[in-house]
């Protein structure tokens, strides 16, 4: 069993798993940098440690100073929360190798799903349906090359292996375009993340973001908690989710489930993690694996009444899965908008003191934020400073439980892009459900698309 975990991270996240931590009678450890010293959650926990300076490079990403803070506290196992070295393998192989519990799969685990090719090779060979491409890397022979691409059929898209965060792909829409494209990707790849491989894969035109949560416990039980449809994306970032995504085809739906829960089984999978679809024309598409929990995992929560991250906590104790696949009940739906500090029109981040804030109430609704009136959101760090998850019996009153909470959110001294949510949740076309992930974009008239 844990008995004190140490919170690798900051902001709403490390406050949400401390209150997970505390339900559990687990005691916390609170790390933070100099930029940080006011965060909601230190006052909070049992301990804090300062682990350096502003720059995350320096604190939050700066693996010595956190397996340091965990040893002279004396925890037993660290959560990384999203983000920061949440999906760094090596960071995970130095927590256990230190003897502390790693909340989340082992490292061998994160390194496979960490490279794309390896990641779409595994999930290709536990049955998981993926996007028909190149199968492993693009050979750099050019005959061959363009034999692949062909036979996939234009547009395709060319990915790093190595790449995340949106960055390190391209589309090629015409065959001469082919060659230089592959190479222009591999040099980018090879510079933004120290591996220049590549492959290919068909570009699917007007697909949706529908995700599978799971919750596995590394000795062969493994569960689905359904699906959530996150297509509202600017720059491939989330901007709005939702549990369950909505008009799936429930044959589809029912076999892209049981797929993932059986991949989770033969990767040997422990703790929460996320299966990545792209979803167009009633099939699904794997396009990744996320490690970790996730920003959206309350929508989740909402609609299955599984607390995410105490499972994940249960789990990394050694527990084996207590929940059955048949106690999973969807009920009912939830939406979630990502609260950010930032200018809703030009998206400019706006950090800054917030002079008051009241967060919204009623019936389904839930704040997961870290603010306060007084606080400073510091410029350091990514804008998210909150997160507004409303649920209801159907999707029409999540819907409008939500609207209310956006008119009833008060964020005084930054901008926020409170007023974008407001607009996204009384549009017509995102609320009749089922948009694809060009639809925030071209929206906004960013989409070239
Ligand atoms: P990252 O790890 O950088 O987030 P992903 O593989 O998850 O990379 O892809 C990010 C986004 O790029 C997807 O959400 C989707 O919008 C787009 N994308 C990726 N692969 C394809 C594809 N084959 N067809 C169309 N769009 C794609």
């Amino acid at each position: 069993m844990l008995e004190k975990v140490l919170i690798a991270n900051r902001g709403e996240i490390a406050l949400r798993i401390l209150r997970a931590c505390k339900e559990l009678g687990i005691k916390t450890v609170a790390v933070y940098s100099t930029a940080d010293r006011e965060l909601m959650h230190l006052g909070l926990a049992d301990e804090t440690v300062c682990i350096g300076p502003a720059p995350a490079t320096k604190s939050y990403l700066h693996i010595p100073a956190i397996i340091a803070a965990a040893e002279v506290t004396g925890a037993n196992g660290i959560h990384p929360g999203y983000g920061f070295l949440a999906e760094n393998a090596d960071f995970a192989e130095q927590v256990e190798k230190s003897g502390f519990a790693f909340i989340g799969p082992t490292a061998e685990v994160i390194r496979l799903m960490g490279d794309k090719v390896s990641a779409k090779n595994a999930m290709k060979q536990a049955g998981v349906p993926t996007v028909p491409g190149s199968d492993g890397p693009l050979p750099e022979d050019e005959e061959t090359a363009l034999a692949i691409a062909r036979q996939v059929g234009y547009p395709v898209i060319i990915k790093a292996a190595g790449g995340g965060g949106g960055r390190g792909m391209r589309v090629v829409r015409k065959e001469e375009d082919l060659i230089k494209s592959a190479r222009l990707t591999r040099t980018e790849a090879e510079a933004a993340f120290g591996n220049g491989m590549v492959y290919l894969e068909k570009f699917l035109e007007n697909p949706r973001h529908v995700e599978v949560q799971v919750l596995s416990d590394g000795q062969g039980h493994a569960i689905h908690l359904g699906d959530r449809d996150c297509s509202l994306q600017r720059r491939h970032q989330k901007v709005l989710e939702e549990a369950p995504a909505p008009g799936i085809d429930p044959q589809a739906r029912a076999e892209v489930l049981d797929r993932c829960v059986r991949a989770c089984i033969e990767i040997g999978y422990r703790g929460a993690g996320t299966f990545e679809f792209l979803y167009e024309d009633g099939r699904f598409y794997f396009i990744e694996m996320n490690t970790r929990v996730q920003v959206e995992h309350p929508v989740t929560e909402m609609v299955t009444g599984i607390d995410i991250v105490k499972e994940m906590l249960l789990i990394a104790g050694g527990e084996p899965l207590s929940i059955r696949q048949e106690d999973v009940v969807i009920r009912g739906h939830a939406l979630e908008c990502r609260i950010n500090a930032e200018d809703p029109a030009t998206f400019m981040p706006s950090p800054g003191k917030v002079k008051h804030f009241h967060a919204p109430g009623g019936n389904g609704i839930r704040v997961d934020s870290h603010l306060y009136s007084g606080y400073a959101v510091p410029p350091n760090y990514d804008s998210l400073i909150g997160k507004l998850i409303a649920y209801g019996k159907d999707r029409d009153e999540a819907m409008a439980r939500m609207r209310n909470a956006l008119d009833e959110i008060v964020v005084d001294g930054i901008k926020t892009n409170v007023p974008l949510h407001r607009e996204l949740t009384r549009d017509p076309g995102f609320c009749q459900g089922g948009v694809n992930i060009h639809y925030l974009e071209k929206k906004l008239g960013l989409d070239k698309h």
